[in-house]
Formats: structure tokens, sequence, C-alpha cells
């Protein structure tokens, strides 16, 4: 892939006098694209102006025009605009090769000279910012001119390695469950605006970058709170949640964060919108956050004004302003590269939060690698993998890992299962019949559904209850999923109640989750208060095995979770299920019981809602079988072919030699 760094010789007009200088527009990129008919794709993109653009890429493919032409046509436009001169010659340098031809086709007469874009980027970046900002003084408003053309914004600046801009091929498009996070956050911030009634929103049509600018300078004057205000420059392009003005002429940045308190990653933000306001010519007085109120309890109709909490972070943001133009310049050096820079994956794919590429970029480790390892807090596995160590099975014997983590190792290098059968043993014979398996779904919301909950409060909406009544019982099914819009709570403590025995043991899959919400529960209906307290007595947490590695399987990936451990044990996992995981079965849930569907439709979500829980439950009674066939079975001794009841992974571990406790 041949690439081409151009530079463009010019003038800067500013006032009476004419600067010339380098101007750096850019690289020309040869793609070969074995999947279009023509086999060259060519891209374009520059710093228009240093100052408000951001680079872009322009793409001329083969619509039968020469290619090229809509570029040089960008390019001629642009530097018109700024008021940029060029001279005619065009320079290739050898390796073009079979593509001089095309590119001399498409832009003679036209004056591009090549050259090391990167030795005159950082200079002519610099001086055509300052001439631009000049021009500005004077009133040229270049989002004028480029109004139909997106502009950076922090979200894209903020978009590690460059990625957006140069493989945004490589960035899936977003997941139900991130878009569920998104659509809680932006009613988050559609609430957080009536703490301000008198407030002018920029509702511009998204991608109207120019557009939503022209409307936030037509609204300033007005001094009233502004929705979404919107400005770009020093490079930036920022928008606020909300902009109050204070005084006779200053302004607060109000940022809304559905979050429950105020996290080291909001004040970036923050600051990165002062650094914009503030060169935008505007007098900030203080940056805001907002977030929500997990105090607040509802009463009747919720009041915006105790929703949220207000936090004064303008010392916080003030304490890292400095550094925001050197951050940014580092973005634009970095997106303006011709290809992504090779950087190894590492926390920050992780932190503050996971990478959309993560999959991508961690797609070379293979099965049981070092980034599985068991609680991992002190990076072991980045360290090692640094060390050129890849796979679990290659750690040195020397290295050092916590007791689990060599388990982990033992076990990749073996390929054979790690059992503690006494420890096994004892957890078996603390079980009381009848053995209750039990399981909980729960939704959240940020704004609370009703009254007496706070914001985020888990409300249980369904129960799976197994109950097997003797050793070798057939498992009966008790369920319950709550009907209609009220508080499923009354119901659901009323339904359990009777779904469990008197006795007996009740197995649940990381209990924290189960008792908390009975004891939430208990809080708001103090008449179930006794009961729950006798039920979370009788829970046992089935993930106690896994958790201390009594048993350990080489599928579990370092995970004591169910998703991995019930597919580890027992070979069936979620797959045929529509709904796989609690995330999406709230979700559901949460969408056929308050948005408009079609009878059919929760018919068919509440069944598939039903199949996931049962499989929960059920999966935790195959669970403790796997559990006792691996006690009873004697260290070393082949398995019992009555054991092979179908192909799962615990037949296979018990087909090989057991390890000694
Ligand atoms: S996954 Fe990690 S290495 Fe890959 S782009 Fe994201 S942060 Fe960078």
């Amino acid at each position: 892939m041949p690439a081409l760094g151009c530079s463009l010789r010019g003038r800067i007009k500013t006032g009476q006098k004419q600067i010339r200088l380098p101007i750096h527009t850019g690289g020309f990129h040869l793609r070969s694209f074995s999947s279009e008919p023509h086999p060259v794709r060519m891209a374009f993109k520059y710093k228009r102006g240093g100052l408000n653009h951001m680079p872009e890429w322009y793409e001329s493919r083969p619509t039968g025009e020469p290619r090229g032409g809509p570029l040089i046509g960008f390019l001629k436009r642009d530097m018109a605009l700024l008021g940029i001169d060029y001279d005619t010659t065009l320079e290739f340098p050898e390796n073009v090769g079979l593509y001089k031809e095309h590119f001399e086709k498409a832009l003679k007469p036209e004056v591009l000279r090549c050259g090391n874009r990167t030795q005159v980027l950082d200079q002519t970046a610099n001086l055509v910012a300052e001439c631009l900002k000049r021009e500005m003084m004077k009133g040229y408003r270049p989002e004028d001119q480029f109004k139909d053309e997106p502009f950076s914004t922090i979200s894209t600046l903020m978009t590690k390695h460059g990625i957006t801009y140069n493989a945004r091929h490589l960035i899936p498009k977003v997941d139900e469950a991130t878009q569920s996070i998104f659509d809680q956050a932006n009613a988050v911030g559609a609430f957080a605006k009536r703490m301000f009634p008198t407030g002018i929103e920029i509702d511009t049509p998204p991608g109207d970058f120019a557009g939503a600018i022209r409307r936030t300078q037509a609204t300033l004057p007005l001094r009233r709170p502004i929705f979404e205000a919107t400005f770009a420059a020093n490079g930036g392009y920022a928008r606020a949640d909300i902009l109050n003005p204070v005084g006779r002429d200053e302004w607060d940045i109000i940022e809304v964060k559905s979050t429950t308190r105020t996290k080291d990653v909001h004040i970036p933000d923050l600051a990165f919108q002062l650094w914009v306001f503030t060169a935008a010519g505007l007098k900030i007085r203080r940056c805001v956050l907002c977030h929500v109120n997990n105090q607040f309890v509802r009463q009747g109709e919720v009041d915006p004004q105790e929703l949220f909490k207000r936090h004064d972070v303008t010392a916080e943001v003030m304490g890292i302003l400095d550094s925001i133009g050197e951050q940014v310049r580092t973005m634009e050096k970095i997106i303006g590269l011709a290809e992504c820079p090779k950087i190894p994956i590492g926390k920050q794919c992780d932190s503050p939060v996971t990478c959309p590429l993560r999959e991508n970029c961690w797609a070379f480790l293979p099965p049981q690698n070092v980034l599985d390892l068991y609680h991992d807090t002190k990076g072991r596995g980045l360290d090692l993998l640094n060390r050129g160590v890849l796979r679990l099975a290659d750690i040195p014997g020397d290295y050092p890992l916590s007791e689990k983590q060599a388990i982990q190792r033992a076990v990749a290098i073996s390929g054979k299962p790690h059992v503690k059968r006494i420890q096994i043993e004892r957890f078996l014979s603390e079980l009381n019949y009848p053995l209750h398996f039990l399981d909980f779904e729960s939704f959240q919301t940020a704004i609370p559904i009703f009254d007496g909950t706070r914001p985020y409060e888990q409300i249980p909406f369904q129960f799976s209850l197994h109950l097997v009544r003797k050793v070798g019982g057939e498992p009966e099914h008790r369920k319950f999923l709550a009907e209609g819009r009220d508080d499923p709570r009354p119901d659901f403590l009323r339904r359990l109640k009777s779904a469990v025995e008197p006795v007996g043991s009740i197995l649940v899959f990381n209990a924290t989750f189960e008792k908390g919400r009975l004891k939430e529960c208990a809080e708001a209906f103090p008449q179930y208060e006794p009961w729950v307290e006798k039920v979370i007595n009788r829970m046992v947490d089935l993930i106690i095995p896994f958790k201390g590695f009594q048993f350990y399987h080489p599928d579990q990936c370092g995970s004591a979770s169910l998703k991995y451990v019930l597919p580890a044990l027992t070979g069936k996992d979620y797959k045929g299920l529509e709904i796989q995981e609690g995330g999406r079965a709230s979700r559901e849930f949460l969408r056929v019981t308050f948005a408009d569907v079609t009878e059919s439709e929760r018919a068919r979500v509440r069944q598939a809602l039903d199949l996931y829980c049962g499989q929960d439950t059920e999966g935790m009674v195959w669970i403790l079988d796997a559990l006792k066939q691996i006690h009873h079975r004697p260290a070393g001794n082949p398995p019992l072919h009555s054991e092979a009841a179908g192909p799962c992974s615990v037949l296979r571990l018990l087909r090989r030699p057991q390890p000694s406790p």
C-alpha cells in the first residue's frame, strides 16, 4: 500500500500581510481492495485550517468521473476560503508506479509538491491556526463554509488510538446492552433539563454541527439556560448538557451524569468543555457535575431538584485545564497518522470503559491465555504478555502466582480439571433436603418508577425455583413472572413465600444478589422481615466450590460465574435460548411491560424469560449432580458408563483419570 505524504506551498493572507508558508495538506493513500471492481480507493485527509476542522476522509470512488476530482475540489474550495494560493507542480515519488498516471490525470494542473508531511505538520498547523484566529476575530466563520461536513467532537477526539478516523470500519455496531446504557443516560439528561424550565434546546438534527454552533450563538444573547450549547474553537468541538447564565455575562457549565457519584473520568470531560468554551470567548464562572441522588425516595411525582445532586468541581477542572491543549494536540497527531499506531493491548482496553475494539485487538490471544489469570490485581497477565508468554501453560515454573493462579497453570499444562474431593464432600454434606434451587431476575432504572423506591434500586420481577425433595428425586419447577405495570414486589414476595418449603437448603448461585434483593424487599414490606431472615439463613451459595477452586475446569477461563461453570461442568449452555443473560432479561421485561408492544410480542418475550430463568435454576441442579458424581467416584478410577447420560464436559472430564485432591 503506497502512501504519499504531500505538502502544499501557499500563502495565508492576514490583513495586509501575506505570509508564505508550506501548508500541510495531509496524505493520499492508495489501497487495493480486491472486493471492489476498481483496485484503487483514494482517500484524502488534511487539516483544514488547523483550527475548527479535524482531519476527515474523503473518498473518490469510481463513479465515472476521474478519481481525484472531488478531492481536488475540496482542496481548492477550502484553500480559497482561507485565502491560500497554490502553485502548479505535481511531483510523485518513484514508488507510486502504477498509479502515477491516474494521479496526474486527476490532479493536473493543480499544484502539489510531495514531501514529508510529518516534518511540516506541527509548525504549519500552528501557523494556520494563528492566521485563522485573526481571521475569525474579523468575523470569518469557517463553520459556515463547511456546514455539510463533520467537525471533530469530544467523543471522537477521545477515541482511543485515533481508530475512529483511521480504522472506522473496525468499530462494531453499538450492541443492545450499550445502547440501553446510552438510552438511560439520555433519559436522565432529558429529566435534568426540567431543573431549568426556561431553558432553550439546541435541537439541530444529528450531524448538523455547524447548525448547532450557529443556533447557540444566536441564543447566547437571550441569557437563558441553553441545553446542548455548542462551540468550536482551538481545534476542539464541545457541547454542554446545560449552560446556565449567571450574573451579567458569566455562565456555569453543568454536565449531567447518570451515575450516582462524581467520578475521576468526569473531570476531563468538563475540562475539555471549559477549554473550548473559553477559547470561543465565553466567560465561565463554575463547572458543575450533576448526578443522580441515590438517597432520593420517590413519593408521587419525581421532583428533578431532589432527584439530582450538584457538585461544584471547578477546582478539579482547573487543576487539569493546562493539560487539555497538549492532549488535544496529541490526539490530532494520532488522528493524522496514515495508519493506526501499533499499541499493545493493556489496561487501557478496559479502563475507564471497555474499548469497543477489544474483541478485535485481543483476538490474537490463544485459548487459556495469561489474561485469564484469576483475580489478577497485580497485572501478572500483562507482565507475562510483555515477556512474550501468551499461554497459561507456558508460564515459567518460578514465576510468582497466587494459589488459584497456580492451579490454572497446572490445569492448563495437564489438560485435566482440578478437583479437591474432600472440600467438595464437605460442601455437599451440609446440604439438607428438600433442596431448593433459586434464582431471581430484577430490573433497575435511574428514575424510580414506583413509590418508595430509590434510583437504581433493584426491583425483583421474576423467580425460578427447582425443588428436589429427596436424593435422586425429579426436580419440581415453581416460578413467578410479574404481570402488569404495578410494583411487582408484593406479588413476588407472596408467591415466593408460598413456593419455598418450610425446611431444606436453598441453593443460589452468587448469594449476595438474592440476599440483597430479599433484604431490600423486607425493608419495604416489613411484614416479611422474619420470614426473609429465615430464608436467608437457609441459603447456601453454589458458587463456593468454584470460587474456592475446589473444582476448576480449564474451560472456565478463570471465571466462577454460572455462565462459565455450567458449560464447563455439564456441557450445557444458553446458546439455544433467545435470552441468554440477566441484563437482556431486565431490558426485555421493561420493554414488554412498559412500552407499547403487541400482545403476541409480550407473550413471546415472557415465554423467553421463563425459559431463561428456568435454565438458571435447572442448570444449578445439573451442576450439583455433576459435583456429586465427581465426589462419589474414587480418584483414579475410570468413570462408570451409566454416567454417560449425554455429551457434556463433565462426562469428558470423568473419562479422564482424576487428579488427587
Ligand atoms: S482494544 Fe485496547 S489496544 Fe485495541 S484499540 Fe482498544 S484500547 Fe487500543
